[in-house]
């Protein structure tokens, strides 16, 4: 079984304590990928030392150069979607149709980076005084700490760290301990491309690493993606200290699907965005809200298809959902049943392990349909993060909104409905980072902004133009070329 490294100072070095961790196929827990380093505050402590000469160097590079690396970056990526899709699959589990996704994902935010870095816009605005020149421009900021998640191995990360490296920062990853194999796999493509090696730290390990380089007092800026609760203790410690943070957080996001719908679209819609990624997506469709004309007509034409679904390894192309990432996730599946069941709804489909052939060793769970939901219940406002969908039946469209708005997080929505006023209702008052129109809840694109509202997010957004606003740091100048003191606010005209 191989023993992988962090990447730290410019080498590939085991943690300072010894202390390893194993990584294993969810679809096939015989399945070992390796060992991987369980870092701690020292491993912390050195990256950031050798980050700090990284940014040095890497912050006086000239935006267009660093744009030009990250160019490197997706030609790599392009060059080894398919291998990096497949080890994604193996250690992740999700099908191989979505890993693929997911390395395009970090393609695509190469490429906006590569051309971010001769844009990099600052604003010259006039002056209110005569003979006096006003501009804004960015700087880079430090060393940016970067903590993710498992359902997206490579474009999450992709999304931080290529805008924070085109901004001429420095970054430490901690990367989620269920997939560390594809986070050496990106880090070697980043050295390959040409990123000078200090310039890009990888500490691998579990919560301890992440709160070390949360605590770090050189790590100026924390770029977050997981759940709630943990970005809960992150954002206590971030302010304490002062830094900067972004959070992406949990979701429980909801498809409308009113009378007028097409239905056969509707369908395949929730298919995808409720059983996609086995339900382990921030955007995944976890409630159905669907009006009551069209309610029990749409209901069994969802539990029909949802009943045909082939469970098994994402690796085998007849699969169309894989395991969960692991068995705490399964367990937690398997609770909310009984909590489902406990507060009155009914299990439709589903509600069981997977079983039979090819299942025995993972981590599978049947698409599960809860019906009867009622709004409060714990399986209509709480992040399940399986394959779980909740339904609730509404009487129109301020109902629906209603009940889409009512629960604390707001990242994703979607409406089905051919009355283009429904429409235009739903993107003006679901309360949601992102809502869809006659699509599923799924399905960003890197060009534009990402992210949630309520305990979502905290304010910012991934993607596009707007996170490049987080990676820098605005600086306004002012050069007064009057020859005189002018005083601003004082020395007006009129
Ligand atoms: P998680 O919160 O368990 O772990 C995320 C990362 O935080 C991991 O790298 C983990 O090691 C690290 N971590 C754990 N405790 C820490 C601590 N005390 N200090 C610092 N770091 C710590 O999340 P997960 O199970 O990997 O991912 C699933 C969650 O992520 C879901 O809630 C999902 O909605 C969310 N998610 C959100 C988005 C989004 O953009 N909003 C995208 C993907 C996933």
């Amino acid at each position: 079984m191989p023993d992988f490294k962090n990447f730290i100072a410019g080498a590939w070095v085991p943690p300072s304590a010894g202390a390893y961790f194993e990584n294993t196929n969810p679809a096939d827990t015989r399945d070992v990928i390796g060992r991987f380093p369980q870092s701690g505050p020292e491993d912390v402590a050195r990256a950031a030392a050798s980050a700090r000469k990284g940014f040095a160097l890497w912050s006086r590079t000239p935006a267009p150069v660093r744009g030009q690396v990250l160019q490197r970056v997706g030609d790599l990526l392009v060059k080894k979607k398919e291998d990096l899709a497949r080890a994604m699959t193996r250690e992740m589990g999700k099908v191989l149709l979505e890993t693929r996704g997911d390395v395009q994902e970090g393609i695509d935010t190469a490429y906006y980076a590569h051309t971010e870095g001769r844009r990099l816009f600052g604003r010259t605005v006039p002056s209110e005084l005569r003979n006096k020149w006003a501009m804004s421009f960015r700087r880079p900021i430090g060393t940016v700490g970067v903590i993710t998640p498992f359902n997206f191995p490579l474009a999450v990360p992709t999304w931080k760290i290529f805008p924070a490296l085109l901004c001429g920062n420095a970054v430490i990853w901690k990367p989620s301990e269920d997939v560390p194999h594809t986070a050496s796999l990106l880090v070697e493509i980043l050295l390959e491309a040409g990123l000078p090696p200090e310039v890009i730290q990888l500490v691998h390990g579990g919560g301890d690493a992440g709160k070390a380089l949360v605590e770090h007092p050189d790590v100026g800026v924390i770029s977050f993606t997981g759940s709630t609760d943990t970005g809960a203790s992150i954002g206590a410690t971030c302010g304490r200290m002062h830094k900067r943070l972004s959070l992406e957080m949990g979701g429980k996001n909801a498809m409308i699907v009113l009378d007028d719908a097409d239905l056969d679209l509707a369908l395949d819609g929730v298919l995808w965005g409720a059983f996609g990624t086995t339900g382990q997506r921030c955007t995944a469709t976890s409630r159905l809200i669907v009006q009551a004309g069209v309610h029990d007509r749409f209901v069994k034409m969802v539990a029909d298809r949802a009943l045909k679904l082939r469970l098994g390894p994402g690796l085998e192309a007849q699969t169309e959902v894989g395991p969960l990432i692991h068995e705490a996730s399964r367990d937690k599946v398997e609770a909310y049943v009984g909590i489902a069941k406990g507060e009155g709804a009914s299990v439709l489909i589903g509600g069981a392990r997977g079983q039979g052939a090819g299942l025995e060793r993972g981590w599978f769970f049947q698409p599960t349909l809860f019906v009867g939901v009622k709004p409060g219940m714990r399986v209509e406002q709480e992040e399940i993060f399986g394959p779980a969908l909740s339904v609730i039946k509404v009487k129109d469209l301020d109902e629906a909104v209603a009940v889409n708005n009512d629960v604390k997080y707001g990242l994703s929505s979607a409406l089905y409905s051919r009355d283009v006023n429904a429409a235009f209702r739903a993107l003006n008052e679901l309360d949601n980072g992102i809502t869809y129109v006659n699509a599923p809840t799924i399905g960003a694109e890197a060009h534009l902004p990402f992210g949630g509202v309520k305990q979502t997010g905290n304010g910012h957004r991934e993607g596009g133009w707007a996170v490049y606003d987080f990676y820098s740091e605005i600086k306004v100048g002012y050069v007064d070329y009057s020859g005189k003191l002018q005083r601003a606010q004082i020395d007006t005209e009129i």
